[in-house]
């Protein structure tokens, strides 16, 4: 069990007037009362703020003005006595402050050390923290009641109901093996092990089908806007990013060319990504031909496809439709205030049942009915972010499929009439492979590793 006191910024490096410095420990509170001239801290009630000031111990001057929160352990996130120190001299004062604090003895924390606190210390499961992890990184709204939900233990929750089905099943093999001679238990029957593996496998098969969704809106929609040169694509791009709040996204080292643009579009983040060049494709298909195109474009969740409503439908656009066909795609025929020359019904044709959309760009005409045409293409199959619960980290999702094939295994082998005991193995399997998901069985390093990758001070 860790027993020193760490420290960090915890709130986003450059962002916002008040930067938090927090302390988590034994000596949170010892420390941050030597270096604060304001009430005594040590006296403090648990859960108050005090106003006060930070004296540099080289100096002797006033460093910073702040609010101070003591929180005594255990109704903290950490179950330590916590401080948090809020500044809103930027960051050179904040910086200040944490030296200072350095200095008293606390160490500096690692990246995610908090949250890896309150996991040991039991305040929450593996899957909640990494949740707070989902959350730290949220881009949108969406993305972030996920991840709140998430928080709240549902998927725990559910993980730790179909855990105890199987450990029921589990046992009341052991007992028909160890005590035979117990008549009132009644005998667990293949039957009866059938169905209960069926109904585990279903709901895992739930959870992984919507674990697509939840990675969407983790990580946004990649979306690809694609049309023959002058159609209007950079002006949809402008529009989508004036209309809809632009989210800002701090991708840490990237001083080349990758160029993300985050729209939340009614609720539905799109990445608009452009590195392989797939966003302003003028001529991916000239340059590269249909089949490379097409395996570029498959790596985009949506494919906007804009055509021009004052030009006949050329080659090189059904080119393009051949190289979307059967990929998810919106076919937008811009310039609907020109005279149309388009082949409409052909266009209707082409597009195998994909939404077509009317507009004119230039007049921001049709961008509801285009915003609308995304968000339906995103929850289509009645995806309802209320009812289910989404998983939506990779590792979980990785469990689950391990689980689900451990549980197929068991399924395989009663098809085959093999011995229960035998089934069992598989059946124990899965139960650990689920248990991992929430952290009943997860290993050290597993657990180093999911911490290190958190935001430093949270
Ligand atoms: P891109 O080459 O596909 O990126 O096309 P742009 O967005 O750069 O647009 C090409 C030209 O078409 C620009 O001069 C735009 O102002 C114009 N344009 C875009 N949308 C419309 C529209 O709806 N109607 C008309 N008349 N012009 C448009
Ligand atoms: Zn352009």
């Amino acid at each position: 069990m860790e027993t020193d006191t760490i420290t960090a910024i915890s709130t986003p490096i450059g962002e916002g007037a008040i930067a938090i410095v927090r302390l988590s420990g034994p000596e949170a509170i010892r420390i941050a009362d030597e270096l604060f001239r304001g009430k005594d801290l040590r006296s403090a009630d648990s859960h108050t703020i005090h106003y006060g000031k930070i004296i540099d111990p080289e100096t002797n001057e006033v460093a910073e003005e702040v609010m101070i929160s003591v929180m005594r352990g255990p109704k903290t996130f950490t179950r330590e006595d916590v401080v948090e120190i809020n500044c809103h001299g930027g960051m050179v004062a904040v910086n200040r402050v944490l030296e200072i604090i350095l200095s008293k003895g606390a160490r500096l924390a690692e990246p995610g050390e908090f949250t890896k606190r309150a996991f040991l210390n039991g305040r929450i499961d593996l899957s909640q923290a990494e949740a707070v992890m989902d959350l730290i990184r949220a881009k949108t709204d969406k993305a972030m009641s996920v991840a709140l939900k998430q928080m709240d233990g549902r998927l725990s929750s559910l993980i730790s109901r179909l855990r105890q089905e199987l450990l029921e099943t589990v046992a009341h093999v052991e007992v028909n093996i160890d005590y035979p001679e117990y008549d009132d238990v009644e005998e667990m029957s293949h039957e009866m092990m059938r169905k209960k593996t069926k109904e585990v496998h279903n709901e895992i098969e739930q959870l992984l089908e919507v674990a697509k969704q939840g990675k969407i809106l983790r990580e946004g929609l990649a979306t690809a806007i694609i049309g023959r040169p002058n159609v209007g694509k950079s002006s949809l791009m402008n529009t989508l990013v004036q209309e809809n709040k632009a989210i800002v996204t701090e991708v840490a080292g990237t001083t080349r060319d990758i160029i993300e643009e985050y729209v939340n579009v009614r609720g539905v983040p799109l990445k608009l990504v452009d590195t392989a060049g797939i966003r302003d494709t003028e001529d991916i298909v000239e340059k590269i031909g249909v089949e490379r195109s097409r395996k570029v474009l498959t790596e985009s969740d949506l494919i906007l496809f804009v055509l021009n409503n004052n030009e006949v439908l050329s080659d090189e656009d059904i080119k393009l439709f051949e190289a979307v066909s059967g990929l998810e795609y919106i076919v937008i025929i811009n310039k609907t205030d020109l005279p149309n020359k388009l082949n409409l019904e052909k266009v209707r044709e082409l597009a195998e049942g994909n939404p077509v959309i009317a507009t004119a760009l230039i007049n921001e005409a049709g961008v509801d009915e285009l915003e609308a045409a995304i968000a339906q293409t995103f929850f289509a199959g009645e995806i309802d972010t209320g009812d289910l619960t989404y998983v939506s980290n990779v590792r979980h999702i990785q469990l689950l499929k391990q689980a689900k094939k451990a549980l197929e295994d068991a399924m395989a082998s009663l098809e085959m009439s093999m011995p229960l005991d035998i089934i069992q193995i598989d059946v124990t399997r899965t139960w650990e492979f689920l248990g991992e998901i929430i952290g009943d069985t997860a290993s050290d390093s597993l657990i180093d590793q999911l911490f290190s990758q958190f935001c430093l001070g949270k």
